[in-house]
């Protein structure tokens, strides 16, 4: 695609996030297993109502083979979805819908990013998504591969080892909304 410009950005695009490191911390060598080891990354909540005016859909893409693995179930899983739902909520921001891959990484055929598969679901569900009207953030490889793969502006925030390839950096969520919250 041609431009990536990220001050484009109006009601038709779509805002893809990654959840674990981008939207909760991410625990060392664990999952999020119960809405109380949920724990926003500061400044979240205020990007997320930023974000709401700027984007027409807000969606989130995660990896969560914690399910797979079995050290939580599905249930857990949506109960810790609907704290982190309702926070938004009651802070002013939106998130349309939640796209979750339980699949274990070692399967041979998964859904998990950089595979676009929830990509694909999103896209079904909502078809006036554009790619080349979407923006992906995440926090590693994989998020930055799978929003590439999708032709998609690709942002990468938190710690973790800089990926080169993505369009651009911000240390976290709201340094990226307050950069296009011009
Ligand atoms: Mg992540």
């Amino acid at each position: 695609m041609g431009n990536k410009n990220l001050k484009d950005i109006d009601q038709f695009w779509t805002l893809f996030l990654d959840r674990d490191g981008v939207l909760n911390e991410r625990p060392v060598n664990d999952y999020v297993k119960s809405p109380e080891e949920f724990v926003f990354i500061p400044g979240v909540l205020e990007s997320l109502k930023l974000l709401n005016e700027k984007f027409g859909l807000i969606l989130i893409v995660t990896n969560q083979q914690g399910v797979g693995l079995g050290k939580m179930t599905i249930g857990d899983l949506n109960g810790i979805h609907q704290k982190m739902l309702e926070m938004i909520s009651m802070s002013g921001g939106r998130i349309d819908k939640i796209y979750t891959c339980t699949d274990i990484k070692t399967s041979e055929q998964n859904c998990r990013k950089p595979n676009l598969s929830m990509a694909f679901t999103a896209k079904n569900d909502f078809p006036s998504i554009d790619f080349s009207r979407s923006v992906m953030v995440g926090d590693t490889e994989s998020d930055i591969t799978f929003g590439e793969k999708a032709g998609m502006i690709t942002v990468q925030v938190g710690d973790e080892a800089p990926v080169l390839r993505a369009n651009f950096h911000f240390p976290c969520l709201l340094n990226f909304s307050e950069y296009i919250d011009y």
